[in-house]
């Protein structure tokens, strides 16, 4: 059904890259063969998935959304990929994307955009904005995605779906293609709190392949969240926070509206909410940008030409290692991803290092402390997932600052390494609206448990 339903309104939205039919079916007979068998098999066995396209699948494409790994079939799972199948979860195809995770829009792939199912002539979000586009057309019931500064929740809130950023750490990075490694977390998409909460228990826990990864059980995040569902007053002695700095300025008007419809609901649910206040944010922004790029340049400096995917020689001249590496990347690469390149190795450089990547990273432990701090007075922090709704295919292309600036609600949260999720709050103007609900670090249980009761 799932198959169908893609080959049916795919051409229109565009969120697949890659579709493995073949595999896909062959997996869920497998499924079915040792079912009939008699076999225990998982409970979820079966139910098909999108991953990402910056997530490693053994033999089968992995692009990245970029003309540098166009033919490139990676040798290897990645451990997320690997779970999906232990479970027995199909992987129905790899999903669009920016150019290696970078963009808010989707529209940086080097395959073209993929369109928000609410309206084809809008942006679905981004990066990860193939996996919610799909999830958001009932293609599939559940996608990966990646979250560097907000691709999953942002993407999640202008498709009217689920998907959650889990603590730095809680799911294996082992197979994602790195885009600034300190930040990057994947994460579910799901059409409610419960099966995006079942899907990071299916993926998440240790991976000793990651050595970031965190060495502690899973909780059940599912049975969790629908509790908290069921139950009349979830909230009662829950303090949620309404952080001073997130969702004002710059926010559309009808977002502010179901912003405010949001907090009244939590207030019915039991919760008290208060005002708190992380002066810090105002630069977090600004730290993200220096930081990410940063890593970005030296990350992406595997991309040579010689290891992966194209390999480009020079139209004229000598034909060295240095020239096919630089004719490979002039052509290989976008060009967001090479003004990011270009902004991380100028901030590392000598002489710039201490001005810009130095001050950086100590916005970022403010950054922290002030999470520390309202912590200390809210057990969950809300704020509106994104300032606007989905905008219009194009209308932002042209001016690379005017959407990054609209990334401020979401890069706190990887700045911090603590978990966020967006659940849907409504519609303003015909067009979905995220709600943002934020958790201390390896307090993912805490924030299924309030979003479970909020949806
Ligand atoms: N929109 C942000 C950026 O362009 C975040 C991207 C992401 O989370 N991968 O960097």
């Amino acid at each position: 059904a799932c198959l169908d339903r893609i080959h049916a309104v795919d051409e229109r939205v565009r969120a697949f890259l890659s579709v493995d039919d073949e595999g896909a079916l062959a997996a869920a007979r497998d499924v079915d063969a040792r079912r009939a068998a008699g076999e225990s098999l998982h409970r979820f066995a079966g139910v098909p998935i999108a991953v990402k396209d910056n997530m490693v699948t053994r033999g089968k494409p992995t692009t990245c959304a970029s003309k540098i790994l166009e033919g490139w079939l990676p040798p290897y799972d990645a451990t997320v990929v690997e779970r999906l199948h232990e479970v027995g979860l199909p992987i129905v195809g790899k999903t669009n994307m920016d150019e290696f995770a970078m963009g808010s829009s989707t529209e940086r792939s080097a395959y073209g955009e993929t369109h928000n199912p609410w309206d084809l002539d809008r942006i679905p979000g981004g990066s990860s904005g193939g996996s919610a586009a799909a999830v958001s057309a009932f293609m599939v019931p559940w996608a990966l995605g990646s979250d560097t500064g907000g691709s999953i929740r942002q993407p999640a809130a202008v498709t009217g779906t689920v998907g959650a950023k889990p603590t730095y750490g809680g799911v294996s990075r082992y197979g994602l293609v790195a885009m600034a490694s300190s930040l990057d977390q994947i994460g579910p998409f799901a059409r409610n709190v419960a099966d995006a909460a079942a899907l990071q228990e299916i993926v998440g826990g240790h991976d000793p392949r990651d050595s970031t990864s965190l060495n502690a059980p899973v909780p059940p995040f599912e049975e969790i969240a629908a509790e908290a569902a069921s139950s009349a007053k979830p909230l009662e002695g829950v303090r949620v926070g309404v952080v001073k700095q997130l969702g004002g300025e710059g926010c559309q008007e009808g977002v502010v509206a179901s912003f405010q419809e949001a907090l009244k609901t939590i207030e019915d649910l039991g919760a008290q909410v208060v005002e708190v206040s992380c002066p810090s944010l105002e630069y977090a922004l600004g730290a993200y940008y220096l930081i990410m790029p940063a890593e970005v340049s030296s990350n992406l400096a595997r991309f040579d030409g010689m290891r992966y995917g194209i390999r480009v020689e020079p139209e004229e001249g000598p034909v060295t290692a240095e020239t096919v590496m630089a004719a490979t990347r002039g052509a290989g690469f976008g060009p967001e991803v090479k003004r990011r390149i270009v902004l991380g190795t100028h901030v590392l450089s000598s002489g710039y290092y201490d001005a810009y990547y130095g001050s950086a990273q100590k916005v970022r432990t403010l950054v922290q402390r002030d999470f520390d701090a309202a912590f200390g007075e809210a057990d969950v922090l809300v704020s509106p997932t994104s300032p606007v709704t989905a905008w219009e295919l194009g209308s932002k292309l042209e001016d690379p600052l005017a959407m990054y600036v609209l990334d401020i609600t979401t890069i706190p949260a990887n700045l911090a390494g603590i978990p966020g999720i967006s659940i849907p709050s409504g519609l303003a103007d015909g067009l979905p609206v995220g709600l943002q609900i934020l958790a201390p670090a390896h307090a993912d249980a805490q924030m299924y448990r309030v979003a479970g009761a909020v949806e």
